[in-house]
């Protein structure tokens, strides 16, 4: 079958590679039938994913069919359409027992999928801990309309959730990329006073007036100004840092109001640097990412009750074998792209 591989630091290409089998009873093998391009692919392909192994096949967003499952996999049956899980988990450890499944102590624990173990930019993908990584996807609800179920809307659903969000605060999100906006969807769920969003790029803050009338806007140079002129507190109650860019973890605290929630779900390229003695007083909370992805079937309940709809996130469709021309598109944000579905 035909597969998009990591071959080297900057390298990803289309080869060839047997279609997977089950290795283990709790695997099932999934027909990839709509997968997609994830910034975190793009930080594989840079270097800034360590734990990446030269060889896999890349891709951790994606929907499908079972194909074929193994003897002690009990809720997915083949012929299933699903989500799959960016995370592996056992549903087992201390750490799957309390909600962290991102920290699983499976060897394959966490994100594996397209980064340890062959992904879904793939005809086939294993699966491994069926149970726990497949969901199924209603009758009601599209590929399309499930296609981020697993990765980067379980990314924003988990970010909203964490960050104790109430209906007097004004929540403050940092980036409006793809798992900025499924943050923002996410927020808005939780009815705050205000949502702002800020970014740097025009056509992504044209995007959120466009689709969310409701939410202000700013740019990353007038943001503190606008957020302390647009909250109750001198900053923001909440603020959730999804940019990941050189400088927005230090704005993201400097935003805040004393005794904030500051809610990192950014993976960044570089390390950065908690400058305490500046901070010193204003007593903030900081949680730090990586998604635990395990509310994948209440957020499907949620977009076939209607309250979430990535749809129009989707900007670009392509054919796997012309994945790389998506990749080029994807990577230098060319064309208004933020989301591209990629058809096996
Ligand atoms: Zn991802
Ligand atoms: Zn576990």
């Amino acid at each position: 079958m035909k597969v998009l591989t990591y071959i080297e630091h900057g390298k990803f290409a289309l080869t060839e590679k047997p279609k997977p089998d089950i290795l283990d009873p709790r695997d099932a093998v999934v027909r990839v039938t709509l997968g997609s391009i994830c910034t975190s692919d793009l930080h594989i392909k840079h270097g800034s994913v360590p734990r990446a192994v030269p060889g896999i096949t890349v891709g951790h967003e994606m929907v499908g069919v079972v194909e074929s499952v193994g003897s002690a996999v009990t809720t997915v049956r083949p012929g299933d359409r699903v989500t799959v899980n960016v995370e592996t988990f056992c549903g087992e450890c201390f750490f799957c027992q309390h909600g962290y499944v991102n920290n699983c102590t499976d060897p394959n624990g966490g994100w594996a999928l397209g980064c340890r173990i062959d992904g879904g930019q793939a005809e086939f993908v294993r699966v491994p801990y069926a149970d726990q990584g497949l969901n199924k996807i209603p009758d009601s609800v599209s590929d399309e309309q499930a296609l981020f179920v697993g990765d980067v809307l379980a990314t924003g659903f988990w970010a909203a959730r964490i960050s104790e969000i109430t209906e007097d605060d004004t929540v403050l999100i940092i980036g409006a990329g793809p798992t900025g906006i499924c943050t923002l969807l996410c927020v808005m769920l939780k009815h705050p006073k205000r949502i702002i969003v800020c970014e740097k790029d025009p056509a992504r803050i044209a995007f959120v007036r466009e689709h969310y009338p409701n939410v202000l806007t700013c740019t990353p140079e007038e943001c503190k100004a606008f957020t302390i002129a647009n909250s109750d507190h001198g900053g923001a109650d909440v603020v959730l840092e999804v940019a990941g860019a050189k400088d927005t973890f230090c704005l993201a605290w400097d935003c805040a109001r004393p005794n904030a929630i500051v809610t990192v779900v950014a993976l960044y390229d570089e390390a950065q640097t908690l400058p305490l003695p500046d901070m010193y007083g204003k007593n903030l909370t900081f949680k730090t990412g990586g998604v635990d992805g395990c509310d994948c079937a209440e957020i499907l309940a949620l977009i076939e009750a209607g309250k979430i709809d990535t749809t129009p996130l989707i900007t670009h469709r392509f054919k796997l074998e012309d994945i790389e021309e998506a990749y080029r598109i994807f990577e230098n944000k060319l064309d208004g792209v933020i989301k591209i579905v990629i058809t096996p």
